[in-house]
């Protein structure tokens, strides 16, 4: 083998993994061979088109993934699918798998860690899987499941209220399903959720028909001929044909034991800026890794497709950068690019109306206060659709800095969501927004729109506090 040339072994052949893979070949081209190991039988899926599958939005489950063969096709790449890497070892730089021959040891320069997350299943319900009607959501093979299982039920129960569940939701009830969600929290769409969102939100899915049940707890569940039956602590029972978990995730980084990676408190890769592990020449990316917090510049597991993808372009461009130093003879240090921090930024439908969030939306920042302003907007003037508004929340600390804002309202006005997140990552404060000269036209909003009416109520309200000398 020519010894100018590195490999570069990508484990995880998703959004970070193929993101990675691609950018190292495309700035290392002849410097790099880069082999991904990819335990599923495809590469670069969409996993946040299956709930539009299962609503019957997208008709062939093929367009939700790539043809591995085209990335095949990308000189210097190798494809290992169906291959799960089961152990690492940093000082030989080696990474052992397990293919359909059996075991493979491939030998690397560096190494990428993008295997993402496995959802959580509960501890009560034990062994139940599929086969007893009881599913999660992660791979293309898991909402094919899903489907086939919705086709022979009448009842499901989504257990948990997060985005996914409530996408979930709207694809089940489409299908004439009754639809129970279930969640132990008094919340819609997680803890992050302004009590006044979740109150609406719960009021919109019951409009749809799903029976919303918040603060229960599954003491008990019994499979009884073809009925899955829960019972709640305090005795309350439910029956239903099947369930779909949506309580969260967990990285997939058990097979990092004794690897000496060192994983955060959540299980989740620690890395720098710059991808880079605390073992040399492993970088991490995606939903497997932390990211900082954009806000409180804290660690976090953010499981995201946007911080997942540019983690992942991010590290191979390290990676490429590093290797191409290497083979040019350039003594390190050698530039890097910086991860920059994430913000959270979320958004799910809900047939017309949609949640959406960034930022920082608890109570106390760092020991500091953090005002939450309230307010409901015209989506679009009276003339066009008395009926289209918006709630907006909009977190902000006494100096007007914003920190986070949600919105729960028109379908249209979700991604207004992006202005905000814009805002907090530049630290800036609701008056600079209210003074933003945004574009308008009837079609699209009002004069001011949902964004700047409540930055500007927020930049009145401070101001009056400030003149109360509070
Ligand atoms: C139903 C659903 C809807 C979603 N909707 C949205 C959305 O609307 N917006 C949004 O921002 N995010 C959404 N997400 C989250 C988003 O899909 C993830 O953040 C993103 O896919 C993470 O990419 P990743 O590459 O880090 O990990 P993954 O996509 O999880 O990929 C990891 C890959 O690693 C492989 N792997 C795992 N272990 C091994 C091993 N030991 N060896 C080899 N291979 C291994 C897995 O098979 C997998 O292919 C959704 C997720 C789901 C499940």
């Amino acid at each position: 083998m020519n010894s100018s040339i590195k490999k570069l072994v990508v484990v995880g052949g998703d959004a970070a993994g193929m993101s990675a893979a691609v950018q190292a070949l495309r700035s290392a081209p002849g410097t790099l061979e880069v082999d991904v190991v990819e335990a599923g039988g495809i590469v670069s899926y969409a996993a946040c088109g299956m709930p539009y599958f299962l609503a019957g939005r997208v008709t062939d489950v093929s367009l939700l993934h790539a043809d591995p063969a085209e990335f095949s096709r990308l000189p210097g790449l190798t494809l290992h699918l169906n291959t799960r890497a089961v152990s690492l070892d940093g000082e030989k730089k080696q990474v052992c798998c397990q293919g359909p021959q059996g075991a493979v040891v491939l030998d690397w320069d560096y190494l990428l860690i993008a295997t993402g997350t496995r959802p959580v299943s509960l501890p009560v319900f034990d062994r139940l899987g599929p086969a007893e009607g009881v599913y999660t959501l992660r791979s293309i093979g898991d909402i094919l499941a899903i489907q086939a299982g919705a086709a022979d039920s009448r009842s499901v129960v989504l257990v948990g209220a997060g985005f996914i569940s409530v996408e979930l939701a709207e694809a089940l009830v489409r299908m004439g399903k009754q639809v129970t969600m279930v969640d132990i929290i008094p919340f819609v769409l997680g803890p992050a959720t302004h009590p006044v969102l979740v109150k609406k939100m719960k009021t919109l899915l019951e409009q749809k028909g799903v029976r919303v049940l918040l603060e229960r707890t599954i003491q008990k569940v019994e499979k009884k001929k073809d009925r899955i039956h829960l019972t709640f602590y305090g005795e309350e029972t439910l029956e239903t044909d099947m369930v779909v978990q949506g309580v969260g995730v967990r990285p997939e980084t058990g097979w990092l034991e004794g690897s000496g990676v060192r994983l955060g408190s959540g299980g989740a890769v620690e890395v720098d800026p710059f991808r880079r592990t605390n073992v040399e020449g492993v970088f991490a990316g995606g939903d497997a890794s932390q990211y900082t917090h954009g806000v409180t510049g804290e660690a976090v597991m953010m499981p995201l497709a946007l911080p997942a993808n540019r983690s992942g372009r991010v590290a191979g461009e390290n990676i490429a950068r590093l290797a191409n130093a290497r083979k040019d003879g350039k003594s390190e240090p050698v530039e890097l690019e910086a991860m920059p921090p994430v913000l959270g930024t979320a958004m799910v439908q809900w047939f017309d109306q949609a949640y959406a969030r960034t930022g920082f939306t608890g109570d106390k920042l760092h020991g500091a206060t953090v005002t939450h302003v309230v307010d409901t907007a015209k989506a679009l003037p009276e003339y066009l659709d008395d009926s289209a508004k918006t709630d907006v929340v909009l977190s902000i600390l006494k100096d007007g800095r914003l920190v986070g804002a949600q919105m729960l309202g028109e379908k249209s006005e979700a991604k207004r969501i992006d202005f905000f997140a814009l805002a907090i990552g530049q630290g800036l404060d609701v008056k600079t927004l209210y003074n933003t000269d945004t574009g308008y036209a009837p079609p699209f909003s009002v004069v001011y729109n949902t964004g700047i009416k409540t930055a500007g109520k927020a930049a009145v309200l401070l101001q009056n506090k400030k003149n109360r000398g509070e």
